[in-house]
């Protein structure tokens, strides 16, 4: 038997052993992978959040805004209104003072006192009348006041508020080009972890993330929990998790567990 021989008998009796730390390391890169791809997604996850809540600012602020003209138009309306009411007083004020004038012409040429005393109560009620009208002209001068101070608040909130609306649109612009950019990257780097994984555990992980809430289908053990759900992992579980000798699920979520130690890799190298 040559020297060469010897050796390759000796590597052939080597070879379970081999085979248990290539499926270790198998395990473990698989791992890191699939943590590795939680942890882009989940950047994914964040990035489409953020850019679903904008649409949102810039719709409340659209429909404040919208609410302000309405209430400016009613007001200025309002105003309208008054000043036509005001200046309908002031010619009834003309008309009264007219009548007034008319009956004291009237009282230089009556026949009797009777007469006289009519004229007399005719002009009383008409200059009631217009003490009337005047109270009603300053009624309605406060009220227009009170108007026009709104409509000018209400313009100057407007304003400010278009100005907002302005600000944010351009927020949501450079928010959504930059992050479109990044978005596409973060995409790339996820369908290259993907292409590491297989397809059944690949299927299992999305199928996980979309049934949990947080997107969250693969978690750290982080103070003896899982992360996802937040329940103890018992100490033995724990043990077979850190061997990484298969992937094993939280047995109240069915998240997928890794140790520190993956973890830790995976974000030194992200
Ligand atoms: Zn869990």
């Amino acid at each position: 038997m040559s020297a060469n021989e010897d050796q390759k008998k000796a590597a052939d009796s080597q070879l379970p052993n081999d085979i248990n730390e290539n499926i270790e390391v198998s395990i473990e890169k698989k791992l890191k992978a699939l943590y590795s791809l939680q942890q882009i997604d989940s950047q994914i996850d964040k990035i489409r959040i953020i850019r679903g809540e904008l649409p949102l600012e810039v719709q409340d602020l659209e429909d404040e805004i919208a609410g302000l003209q309405t209430r400016i138009a009613k007001y200025k309306d309002e105003v309208k209104l008054l000043e036509k009411q005001i200046t309908e007083k002031n010619n009834s004020i003309k008309e009264f003072n007219t009548l007034i004038k008319k009956y004291g012409e009237q009282q230089m040429n009556v026949r009797n006192n009777r007469e006289y005393d009519s004229l007399t109560k005719e002009i009383e009620f008409q200059n009631l009348e217009i003490q009337l009208a005047e109270k009603r002209i300053r009624e309605f001068t406060d009220e227009l006041e009170v108007k026009n101070q709104s409509i000018k608040e209400s313009k100057a909130l407007l304003k400010e508020r278009e100005s907002d609306l302005k600000i944010k649109k351009n927020e949501l612009k450079d928010i959504v080009e930059e992050t479109e950019k990044e978005e596409k990257a973060l995409i790339k780097k996820s369908e290259a972890y993907s292409s590491l994984i297989e397809d059944r555990l690949l299927a299992a992980y999305q199928r996980i993330r979309k049934n949990a809430r947080n997107g969250l289908a693969v978690v750290q053990i982080e103070r003896d929990a899982c992360n996802g759900c937040f329940n103890k992992i018992p100490p033995q579980h724990q043990l077979d998790i850190k061997m990484h000798k298969k992937i094993i699920v939280c047995e109240y979520c069915g998240r997928i567990l890794v140790d520190d130690d993956i973890a830790a890799q995976v974000k030194q190298n992200l």
